[in-house]
C-alpha cells in the first residue's frame, strides 16, 4: 500500500493513502449512542480518553471493536458528525 504525509491537527502525519480521512467511516463510536466528541462531560469515558491519547501522541485510532457499544438511537445526529 502507497504511504503519504499530511498535515493533521497542526502535525505532519504518515498514513496509507487509500485510508487518509477515512476513520470515521471505519469507527465504530460514530454509530454509538455514547458518543459526544464535542461535549467531553458528555462523552463516552473510553472515547473521550483515546481522544486525548490521540492528540497528545499525533494518532488517529480508529475503534472497530468494543465491548460498550450501543447502536446510536439518533442516527441523523451520528450521521452528521460521520460527514462534517
Ligand atoms: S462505547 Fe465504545 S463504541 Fe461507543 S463511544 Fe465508547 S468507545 Fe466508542
Amino acid at each position: 500500500m502507497e504511504t503519504e504525509r499530511y498535515e493533521h491537527h497542526g502535525v505532519t502525519v504518515w498514513v496509507y493513502s487509500d485510508l487518509r480521512g477515512k476513520h470515521r467511516r471505519h469507527c465504530l463510536c460514530f454509530d454509538c449512542q455514547s458518543f459526544y466528541p464535542d461535549v467531553p462531560d458528555m462523552n463516552c469515558k473510553i472515547a473521550e480518553a483515546l481522544f486525548r491519547f490521540d492528540r497528545l501522541n499525533g494518532l488517529v485510532t480508529p475503534v472497530y471493536e468494543c465491548p460498550e457499544f450501543i447502536k446510536s438511537e439518533f442516527p441523523e445526529y451520528h450521521n452528521w458528525l460521520k460527514n462534517r
